[in-house]
Parts: structure tokens; sequence; C-alpha cells
């Protein structure tokens, strides 16, 4: 058996938050995911030994912030590389609170989310939190930041332009040079969508 192929997998980064009794804290995980439709469930599995582990299984409830391409090494470093057991983390940071009083850091992230716990799998060394979601919000329209990519950023090799150029084309009217900057992908745009400058139609649009 080759256990490699596990490293296939692909993982996001996330800011993890929870609050319990005034206590708060957020650390950096790679484990949120959605696990169903209907109702809308998400899971994080957390190392027993952090704080932030520690808080959820209190408190039955947890933000995360969906880290995007945006997302700096500092902050990740911030949260992920010291425990709020030694320091606490959300001072100086610009953190805020979701609507179920957790610390949420939204700098970097193109979503955030809110957990209200409804079970707790004891993995051992982690726990497995599942949870309805009670609030979420989209906050950029940046591609999210996989656990790979935050691997090249370390390693200096992650270029952030080319990387959202994949999914970002600029697209140019070729009669007046009006540069298309709409939120929808221009591909996405409806046939009859006519250069708001020249009134030409779409396919007088070029790529650039
Ligand atoms: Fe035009």
């Amino acid at each position: 058996m080759q256990d490699d192929a596990v490293f296939k997998i692909s993982y996001g980064l996330f800011f993890l938050g929870s609050e319990f009794e005034g206590n708060k804290n957020i650390c950096v995980v790679n484990t949120v995911a959605q696990i169903t439709q209907e109702p809308l469930k998400i899971s994080v599995t957390v190392l027993k030994t952090n704080l932030t582990a520690e808080l959820i299984f209190k408190s039955k409830k947890f933000s995360v912030g969906v880290m995007d391409h945006s997302a700096n090494l500092d902050d990740i470093a911030h949260f992920g590389q010291q425990s709020g057991k030694n320091v606490d983390k959300l001072i100086d940071m610009d953190c805020s609170l979701d609507v179920l009083n957790n610390p949420v850091f939204k700098n970097g992230c193109n979503a955030s989310l809110t957990g209200a716990v409804t079970d707790v799998v004891d993995l051992g060394t982690h726990y497995l939190f599942i949870a309805d979601l009670k609030d979420a919000a989209i906050l950029s329209d940046k591609p999210s930041l996989t656990y790979a990519d935050y691997r090249a950023m370390r390693s200096g090799t992650f270029n952030k332009s080319d990387a959202d150029s994949k999914t970002n084309d600029t697209w140019q009217c070729s009669v007046c040079h009006y540069v298309y900057d709409g939120e929808t992908p221009f591909e996405d745009l409806p046939d009859d969508y006519i250069c708001p400058v020249c009134k030409k139609p779409k396919s007088v649009f070029k790529k650039v």
C-alpha cells in the first residue's frame, strides 16, 4: 500500500477561532470541510492539545476564516506557530466577533463561517467536531488558498499573480479599450452583454 497517496488529497487553510467564558483563541488548521448540504454541516479536526480544541470542546462553537491568495505568511505564523496557552494571540490583531461571540480573523480570507457543534468524535490525538452552519459570509472573490499553495509560499515559489490569472483573465474591449472589471468572470456574462462605454457586443472583447 502506498500511504503517500493520501498526500494527493487537497486541503484548504483556515483560521479557526473559539471562545469559552471569555477565553478566546485562534489557530490555523487545514481540516475544515463541508460534510452535508441539508442540513448544511461542516466539520473540523483539531489536535486535542491545542487551546482552540479545548475551547471548542467546552463551548461547542467555532468560527472559520477561509484563507485566500492574499493571506500572508506572518499572520499564518502568528496564529499557527505559537500556542494560545503561552501568549494572547489576539492582542494587536484585527479580530472581530461572529454571531456566537467567537473571534474571527478575516484578513486574507475570502469567507467566514460560524459553526455550532452537534457531535464530537474522539479520535485519540484529535477531536473531530461536526457542526451546523449558523452563519456564513463571502468576503472576497479571490481563489481559496490550498495547503499546497501555502507550502509554495513558504518556499518562495508561489506566484500569486500567476495563480490568480488562471481564474481571473483580463478582458478588454477591442474597440474602445475599456477593461472589464466586474466581479462575475467575463466568460460567465450573458451573451447580450455589451461594452458599457462604446455599446459594442461581448464578441469584440479580447483577453489581454
Ligand atoms: Fe467598448
